[in-house]
């Protein structure tokens, strides 16, 4: 990290030592010891071990695509990414979503950025939410739309009806699971929107949510994730 002001400098020093006394430092990606805090907070085996994809756009191969007009992730699912994610969802590392969702920020190239003109996250029911306490994804939203200074509205979309998690569930199965189950606000009506998850794996949440959205104007939707498995035809 290079900061200019070395007054500055010092006195991040102190705090961030102060900060690790009290809570130390672990690595997002293995949960050992890091001694040295990086902005990705992981270790340097881990950080070798993130493959970013170079955001390719991955629309044409999603099994289900209606509604979107991009698909976009910044790594290929690997360990330490999966770790991450993990604990994102579990525990009371939700806020960490954020440090992810700036470096994505910077990472995103200008003619991406022209997709979108604000962002939204891929709701929660609402009774999971307030369960929860939490919904990760706005965490990744925050820090993405500080990173590009572009707007975030968490309005524009609900989740109308619970659903079932869509990992333990076919292709087939993740569609009319959530088939119908977002309704979007009439705010989006002429807006390109960015909708921004933690994994990208077929696309039935993310075109679900396109569907929605074009339903009440939407111009042109694209999802953002941090992750997503190698898609393979
Ligand atoms: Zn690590």
């Amino acid at each position: 990290m290079i900061v200019a002001n070395p007054v500055r400098a010092v006195l991040s020093d102190i705090y961030h030592g102060l900060v690790n006394l009290v809570y130390p430092a672990v690595c997002q990606g293995c949960d050992q010891p890091l001694p040295l805090v990086n902005e990705l907070q992981l270790c340097a085996d881990c950080e070798a071990r993130m493959l970013p994809t170079g955001w390719g756009n991955w629309v044409d191969r999603l099994t289900h695509s209606e509604g979107l007009d991009g698909a976009y992730s910044g790594w290929f699912f690997s360990g330490p990414i999966q770790h991450f994610i993990h604990s994102l969802k579990y525990n009371d590392r939700a806020k960490l979503g954020a440090v992810l969702g700036r470096y994505l920020g910077r990472m995103l190239t200008s003619d991406l950025t022209d997709a979108f003109d604000i962002l939204t996250a891929i709701p929660l029911f609402g009774a999971r939410q307030r369960e929860r306490g939490f919904n990760q994804s706005q965490w990744i939203v925050r820090g993405l739309a500080q990173a590009l200074r572009k707007p975030a509205d968490f309005g524009l979309l609900t989740r109308i009806r619970e659903t079932r998690s869509q990992t333990e569930l076919t292709s087939e199965e993740r569609v009319v699971n959530v088939g119908d189950a977002f309704l979007a606000s009439d705010k989006v009506r002429g807006l390109k929107i960015g909708i921004v998850d933690d994994v990208l794996t077929t696309g039935a949440t993310a075109s679900a949510s396109a569907q929605a959205l074009k339903k009440c104007g939407a111009e042109q939707v694209v999802i953002i994730t941090c992750a997503t498995p190698r898609i393979r035809k």
